[in-house]
């Protein structure tokens, strides 16, 4: 056993790989594309340490070939969600107590196993699985996932030494105490990085957990899982279940021991979630924490001094990159009359020259949505933009005969309250309102009271005064704010990222404000000589 005040390694940003034609990590990668193309892997729980095969099988399609399984997913019945949850209870104990070097000894290693050996893969799954272009995949199944632990790793240990002050006689401490119980992470399909996150951050801390990927990530989640295993994680400490949702919330937020839940999701999942949790209330043995981020109808909002050049790039990178379906894509923009004609053309062209196909030729921009639900929704908006009278800037067309493919599409309404402008599509469509100039404090106010969300938006103008007021306008509007960039793209330990209003408790995934969810303190006080008579001078 060693004694020391350990420090944890300052954590920097992995650095992005370029990919560039005929760079050694292009070749090394499409090589593990084309391992990973020659039969579906399998995908089984992990309960307990163990690998389980329900047989109870579902297929995670290629969106770019949705007729090509990427994996065959083993789903879980209600009896593997109990297994799962006694898996992580059984270690609750142990693992709360280990000292807290050790655990994040064993996520610090496996942050450089994903930078290192296991990169390939995880890239390699992110692609072929959720559809990701090869620069989409690197920044986060790569890089955001390694900021993501080793940024925790780091401000874990800040909370760690964060301790009270102590007056004469006695010494005050705080013991941070995981949750008594076990964690639910129930994780979205559009970032790798994030569903890694909500199981690790709370293990980091020394929860235990029952982990729920998203059915149309359960490749990488398969990955990630074979990382934690190679990289020393306790049995049981996270624990991996497949499958369909509803089964294994049912499951977990009627038992005694449900502690806390991380999820990323829909809004609508969201709240069934908390419905759930609210109605079973009366059963815990603790008030269970909720942690959610949830949707977006993210903005970009452009002042009449905005440099235009600029402000087309983000609008076309914020709107199409990952097929709009990142939570903090741009979706809603609002545009001054006065060049529109040059913001509607330069969009016009850079949609047109958007190359969209098959990710795993890496030259693609684009890829495919994530399954058939999705690619009806994006059509069915665009039918309906049609029927409502929208103009078609760019784009509108949808093709699913080999895959999911939605073209990146602008349109323009002459309501700024119309249904495009309020609804979370999560697609590669953006809606546009151009506004009179003279209006820009009209148009703040519609920024903000239009949709019911306030993830993400950015602001574009010159002129610091318009800079202010918009900052100050739409202080609620968005819990990431940027001022002449793209609303997408927040980096761990950078940007915090997260949103309040519809879009979730804004506890700041990559960040100690999530963390200290996640801990339930104890404050010590300890006297070193404990009084000897009960009165007060007062008393005479
Ligand atoms: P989703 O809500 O469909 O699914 C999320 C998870 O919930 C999946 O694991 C799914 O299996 C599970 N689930 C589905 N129905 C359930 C039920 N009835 N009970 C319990 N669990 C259930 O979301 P998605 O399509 O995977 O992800 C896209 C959504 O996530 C978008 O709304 C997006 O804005 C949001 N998102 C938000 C952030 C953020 O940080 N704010 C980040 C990523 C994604």
């Amino acid at each position: 056993m060693s004694t020391g005040l350990f420090e944890v390694p300052p954590p920097i940003n992995e650095p992005v790989r370029g990919y560039a034609p005929g760079s050694p990590e292009r070749e090394s990668l499409e090589r593990r594309i084309q391992e990973l193309a020659r039969e579906p892997t399998e995908a089984p729980m992990f309960i307990g340490g163990r690998e389980v095969r329900s047989g109870k099988t579902f297929e995670q399609p290629r969106p770019h070939r949705h007729r090509e399984a990427a994996a065959i997913v083993h789903g879980a019945e209600a009896e593997h969600v109990s297994q799962a949850i006694e898996a992580a209870l059984a270690v609750r104990e142990e693992w709360a107590s280990f000292p807290w070097e050790d655990r994040i000894a064993i996520f610090l290693r496996a942050a450089d196993m994903v930078a290192g050996r296991w990169r390939d893969t995880m890239n390699a799954a992110t692609i072929a699985g959720q559809s990701k272009s090869v620069h989409q995949a690197e920044i986060e199944a790569a890089c955001e996932l390694c900021d993501f632990l080793r940024f925790n790793a780091h401000f874990a240990e800040q909370i760690y030494r964060d301790q009270p002050i102590s007056s004469d006689g006695i010494w005050n401490r705080l013991d941070y105490r995981p949750l008594e119980g076990f964690v639910l992470a129930v994780t979205p399909f559009n970032f790798t990085a994030i569903a890694a996150n909500l199981p690790t951050a709370p293990a980091m801390l020394g929860n235990v957990v029952v982990w729920k990927p998203s059915e149309k990530q359960a490749l990488s989640a398969h990955y990630f899982m074979e990382v934690l295993r190679a990289c020393g994680l306790p049995d049981g400490v996270i624990n991996l279940v497949h499958g369909d949702g509803a089964i294994a919330a049912g499951v977990a937020t009627t038992h005694p021991e449900f502690a806390g839940l991380h999820f990323t999701g829909s809004a609508s999942v969201l709240q069934d979630l908390w419905k759930k949790v609210g109605s079973n209330i009366g059963t815990y043995r603790n008030y269970p924490r909720i942690v959610a981020e949830s949707g977006g109808k993210d903005f970009i909002v452009a002042h009449p001094s905005a440099e235009v050049e600029s402000l087309i790039v983000a609008l076309g990178r914020g709107a199409f990159e990952y097929q709009g379906q990142k939570c903090s894509a741009a979706s809603r923009a609002y545009i001054p009359r006065s060049f529109w004609p040059r913001v509607e053309e330069g969009i016009r062209d850079l949609a047109s020259e958007i190359t969209m196909g098959d990710v795993e030729d890496l030259s693609s921009f684009m890829g495919a949505v994530i399954d058939g639900g999705a690619f009806g929704r994006h059509r069915d908006a665009i039918e309906q933009a049609r029927a409502d009278g929208l103009e078609l800037i760019a784009g509108g067309g949808t093709d699913d005969s080999e895959g999911w493919f939605v073209e990146p599409t602008v349109l323009r309404t002459d309501d700024p309250r119309h249904d495009l402008m309020e609804r979370e599509l999560f697609g590669p469509i953006l809606t546009v309102f151009v506004y009179d100039d003279a209006k820009w404090s009209e148009t703040l106010e519609l920024v903000d009271s239009t949709s019911p969300y306030g993830l993400t938006g950015a602001v574009f103008s010159r002129d610091r005064r318009a800079v202010r007021e918009a900052d100050r306008r739409l202080r609620y509007a968005a819990g990431n704010f940027y001022v002449n960039d793209k609303p997408t793209g927040a980096i761990v330990g950078q940007q915090p990222f997260g949103g309040a209003r519809g879009s979730g408790t804004n506890d700041k995934a990559g960040s100690f404000m999530n963390l200290v969810r996640w801990i339930s303190p104890r404050a010590i006080k300890e006297t070193h000589e404990p009084a000897l008579d009960w009165r007060y001078p007062h008393m005479g």
